[in-house]
């Protein structure tokens, strides 16, 4: 335990699913964790719980003067910046055919968008060995019916990860990603209206997976606090499939 001991991350999309078991995950090894999301509430609630080393900051991911001013909270601290997960993001269905211009550009703002302007923001925060971790899709080698735009989006996350291992190796920061199946989080949930759907799509979506199940978000964010500490210290550019063998058998 304690393996990030003095340590500061910033986790976006953290007030439900993967980003709050995340930002309780890298807490519990010790770093001091900045929490964003778009609802104050929640936000509020999630740091009452995480204590003295969490600092909510209610923030769009798509909106420039909000990333500026996690940024300038950030650096107020005085620590710079050592874990960065991007993870904020959301999809919809839409069959090729019903795809409008508010689907494509809400998908892509907020998951492309809001990932690349995150990152950019708190590169000169970041600190040498830093590790960017982003939140992509095992959508982002699969063909998914009615989910197109939102797999490309993932897609995009993916060779965001190369191009950026690539250009910050220099500073020593690592960029990597992991790619989650299917996870029982309220943004799954919400992909259909109502709970006899949600389970009905919850059976569709285990029987596509090897181990016949869903993820738990706990078990998406022990592979981001592997990438974000120097436990994976040989690794960049790379992506970690964490889907129950979904996209691999
Ligand atoms: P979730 O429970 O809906 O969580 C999404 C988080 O993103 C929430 O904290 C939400 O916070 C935040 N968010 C959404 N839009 C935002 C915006 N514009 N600005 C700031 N924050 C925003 O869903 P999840 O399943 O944990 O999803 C987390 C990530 O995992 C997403 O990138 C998703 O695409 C990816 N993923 C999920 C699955 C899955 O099966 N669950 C599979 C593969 C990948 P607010 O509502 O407070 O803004």
């Amino acid at each position: 335990m304690n393996m990030l001991n003095g340590k500061t991350a910033l986790v976006t999309g953290a007030t439900s699913g993967i980003g709050l078991a995340a930002a309780e995950k890298l807490a519990g090894e010790g770093a001091s964790v900045f929490l964003t999301g778009r609802r104050q509430d929640a936000l509020d609630g999630i740091v009452a719980g995480l204590g003295p080393h969490a600092t909510g900051i209610r923030a769009d991911v798509t909106d420039l003067g909000d990333l500026e001013r996690v940024a300038a909270a950030i650096q107020e601290k005085g620590a710079g910046l050592d874990i960065v997960f991007a993870n904020a993001g959301s999809g919809e269905f839409a069959a090729l055919g019903d795809i409008t211009w508010q689907h494509y550009s809400d998908t892509f703002n907020t998951n492309v968008g809001g990932t690349l302007f995150t990152v950019q923001a708190m590169l000169p925060l970041l600190n040498r060995g830093a590790s960017i971790v982003l939140t992509s899709s095992n959508t982002d080698i699969k063909g998914v019916a009615a989910f197109s735009v939102y797999a490309a989006s993932k897609a995009a996350l993916r060779s965001f990860t190369r191009s950026w291992a690539a250009e910050l190796a220099d500073r020593g920061i690592r960029v990597n990603s992991i790619a989650p199946g299917p996870v029982q989080t309220p943004g799954l949930t919400g992909l259909v209206d109502g709970p006899e759907a949600a389970e009905q799509l919850f059976e569709n979506l285990a029987a596509g997976v090897a181990m016949n199940r869903l993820g738990k978000p706990e078990e998406i964010a022990d592979a981001v606090v592997f990438l974000a500490s120097d436990s994976s210290s040989f690794m960049t550019g790379a992506e970690i499939y964490v889907d129950g063998g979904a996209s691999q058998i």
